[in-house]
């Protein structure tokens, strides 16, 4: 049975290296993936889902009005679905994804954020955290300890920032993968080193 996966994790947790590792794996069996990114981050250019480590390749760019249900029974033969950013789906979206594995019987993986800068759901994470058939977390250190990331502090100028708008694209330079007591008791001096290094 098709089962649409839900994987997240905060910044710098793998989540962009662990698509084009499971695309290869379905390429090397001959089966052809079909690769999704919000067309919302243009940090490596809109349509490219880039990792840290520097592979890098293009997919499909959504916007929030596009129908994945059409887009993806359109296309021929696909083995599977692999979707970045998924927390900027719309939750219209989340359901057309559930049509793709319940009626097309394709599997579809979505990866992408939980919580938001502010600690709130993206649309997209909180349709697929009530939707998906499995939910997997996807691990990654506080940027400050040794303890599990779950939060990502916005940093503008140098400071923490705890309000704004829900959507502001951004990677390294603008986030860092915390854990909850350093959302809150951020290291100043840190990040001011940090700062200097960009
Ligand atoms: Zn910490």
């Amino acid at each position: 049975m098709a089962q649409l996966f839900y994987r997240y994790g905060a910044m710098a947790s793998g989540k962009s290296i662990e698509i084009l590792k499971v695309a290869h794996n379905y390429e090397t069996q001959q089966r052809h993936v079909l690769l999704l990114t919000s067309a919302l981050d243009n940090r490596s250019g809109v349509g490219e889902i880039a990792s840290r480590i520097g592979m890098q390749r293009s997919a499909t760019a959504i916007n929030e009005q596009d129908d994945l249900f059409a887009l993806i029974h359109d296309q021929d033969e696909v083995a599977a679905v692999l979707i970045d950013e998924a927390q900027f789906m719309t939750k219209a979206q989340v359901l057309q994804l559930t049509r793709v594995v319940d009626e097309l019987h394709i599997p579809v993986l979505a990866f992408g954020l939980k919580n938001d800068a502010f600690n709130n759901l993206f649309p997209g994470s909180e349709a697929l955290l009530i939707y998906a058939d499995k939910i997997e977390e996807m691990k990654t250190l506080c940027s400050f300890c040794g303890r599990k990331a779950t939060m990502n502090l916005r940093i503008s100028d140098g400071r923490p920032v705890y309000e704004g708008a829900q959507v502001q694209i951004g990677g390294d330079e603008a986030y860092m993968p915390v854990c909850r007591y350093h959302y809150n008791h951020p290291d100043m001096a840190a990040i001011a080193r940090r700062v200097v290094k960009h």
